[in-house]
């Protein structure tokens, strides 16, 4: 299946990607997870791409639209993708639908997370990740110990961009720059919305019956 997670930030697309990587055998290709590696490592791209995610803005489409490419023609795509953070504009959605077009490809689905903004702050503002294995934790809902992964005992820590003044920005550039391609989707047939301020277990299980719906098991 081809997939595009379409929402705010905070709004669970990396939470739900991780269970719908398994379910739908298909890779999980997240933009933001891509620029980060790429900062952690301080490639050129990292550091070109740390000037905008610092301020909560978009990293400039051509140097998305080339990441992007590369990483699509890359072997492991071809069973399917799971594309989360990517469109997040106009060009970048035309430019992914010109790529697959000429591959004779389309998108199956497009999963809009639909949530308010004030539960996006509250829940950004409470996210942790861990340095180890990339999981994704909520201090709020997190028992024992905030310090420490439940998973691998790896060391939580918040993301620099999830600070409040950050987080504000990125959701005005999300109202700007993302949403209209709702709309967009919409209008091609594509666009299923879940209930995002609902537990990831509920999610799961909305996205679980929209790709029934689109013919994956
Ligand atoms: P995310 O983890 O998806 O919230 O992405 C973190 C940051 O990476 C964003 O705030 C942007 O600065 C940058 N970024 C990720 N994906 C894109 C994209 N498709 N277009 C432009 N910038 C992006």
């Amino acid at each position: 299946m081809r997939l595009v997670l379409l929402g705010a930030p905070g709004s669970g697309k990396g939470t739900q990607a991780a269970f719908l990587k398994e379910r739908c055998g298909c890779v999980h290709v997240s933009t933001g997870d891509i620029f980060r590696k790429n900062l952690k490592e301080e490639t050129p791209l990292g550091l070109l791409a740390r000037e905008y995610m610092d301020k909560g803005a978009l990293v400039p489409d051509e140097v998305v639209l080339k990441m992007v490419s590369e990483r699509l023609l890359e072997p492991d795509v071809k069973s399917g993708f799971l594309l989360d953070g990517f469109p997040r504009t106009i060009a970048q959605a035309e430019f992914l639908d010109a790529f697959l077009g000429e591959r004779d490809l389309g998108l199956d689905v497009v999963i809009l997370f639909d949530i308010e903004d004030e539960v996006l702050v509250r829940r950004l503002s409470n996210r942790r990740t861990c340095r180890s294995c990339g999981g994704i934790f909520n201090l709020l809902t997190l028992e024992g110990d905030k310090h420490a992964c439940p998973a691998c005992r790896g060391e939580l820590h918040q993301r620099d961009d999830d600070e409040e003044s950050v987080i504000r920005n990125r959701l005005k550039v999300f109202h700007e720059q993302t949403r209209p391609l709702v709309d967009w989707y919409a209008g091609k047939g594509l666009l299923s919305s879940v209930d995002a301020s609902r537990t990831p277990e509920a999610i799961s299980e909305e996205i679980a019956a929209i790709l029934k719906e689109h013919g994956a098991s």
